[in-house]
């Protein structure tokens, strides 16, 4: 759990963070979304202190995260940026082991881990051990960044725009395995982005941020469906002619047969509008499709309601 209590950070005049209170919920996704110059990565540097707060207190599992130096808490925290950072003369191996080598963790141990991460990251350690950064697509690189944040086990993964230079394809699939590794590992994840679509698929809350302040905070739900403000519905509103399409759309023309899920089930004949409603409040994947007695049709995937076959 991490709980940003009256958080401030100013620049000369700037308020880049002005007064932010916010609770993070552990094992879970918190997305900042919101304007160029909202201050979303500058709330997430002052959470692994790359810079020092101006006023308030940020607590990570009760204690201020101003107990102890920097350093230590930097390798609890998972750090992942838009131009991954990883350095350009060692091998992918050794970047991935860089905070377990500051640890001293053994050379074994540290193996070891690389391979498992590699695997979990969907890169074949035979293959991607030894290669360099330049040999490496947008999207293996950005792999890696997320294996090497991930090296010490942190129970916190901060994400500053990850995907956002990647190709639509990739940062779909990186989207997803995110979401895949966030539930395997349990991890607390604050990421930033300014892509709508982003944020309401992995947001188990989002934050919308503005000129330094949480404009509102809540369930992807009812940051569309309740918006506190003007300001709030403008912003997801880049998305409205496709919400509006969604309404004349249905389930069984995205359905997946021959295939089974839980949760609550969708009629062939709702509108896909219907369906993002099921699948904000159930949080799945996947929600299964049944006739009126109840009968399995098959499945609609959320990632096809988002972008739908044409
Ligand atoms: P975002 O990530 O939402 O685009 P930032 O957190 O980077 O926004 O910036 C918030 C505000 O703080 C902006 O007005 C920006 O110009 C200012 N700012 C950020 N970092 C610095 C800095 N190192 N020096 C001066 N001003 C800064
Ligand atoms: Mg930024």
């Amino acid at each position: 759990m991490i709980e940003l209590r009256e958080v401030g950070k100013r620049y000369g005049d700037v308020a880049a963070v002005g007064g932010v209170s916010l609770q993070v919920e552990p094992a879970s996704i918190t997305v900042l979304v919101g304007a160029s110059g909202s201050g979303k990565s500058t709330l997430l540097r002052l959470i692994n202190r790359l810079i020092e707060l101006d006023s308030g207190q940020i607590l990570l599992d009760g204690a201020d995260i101003r107990d102890g130096p920097a350093e230590q808490l930097r390798r609890r925290i998972g750090y992942v940026i838009q131009s991954t950072g990883l350095f350009p003369h060692w091998s992918v191996a050794r970047n991935i082991a860089t905070v377990p080598r500051l640890l001293g963790w053994p050379a074994a141990e540290i193996d070891g881990r690389v391979d498992e991460l590699l695997e979990l990251l969907g890169l074949d350690p035979a293959q991607f051990r030894g290669r360099y950064p330049h040999q490496l697509s947008g999207g293996q690189q950005q792999r890696v960044g997320v294996a090497r944040a991930l090296a010490a086990r942190p129970s916190v993964l901060l994400m500053d725009e990850p995907f956002a230079a990647l190709d639509p394809l990739t940062r779909q699939t990186l989207q997803r395995e995110l979401l895949r590794i966030q539930q395997a590992l349990q991890t607390t994840v604050v990421l930033v982005t300014h892509d709508v679509d982003e944020a309401l698929l992995l947001g188990r809350q989002i934050v919308l941020l503005d000129q330094g302040r949480v404009v509102q905070a809540g369930t992807p739900r009812q940051l569309l469906l309740e918006p506190a403000s003007e300001r709030v519905s403008s912003f997801f509103g880049a998305g409205a002619l496709e919400m509006r399409q969604l309404e004349f759309r249905s389930v069984a023309e995205i359905m997946q047969t021959g295939e089974a899920a839980d949760g609550p089930a969708l009629r062939p004949e709702d509108s896909l509008q219907q369906a993002l409603t099921a699948f904000l409040s159930s949080r799945s994947e996947r929600l299964p499709v049944a006739d009126h007695a109840g009968r399995s049709l098959g499945v609609v995937r959320f990632v096809d309601l988002l972008d739908p076959p044409r």
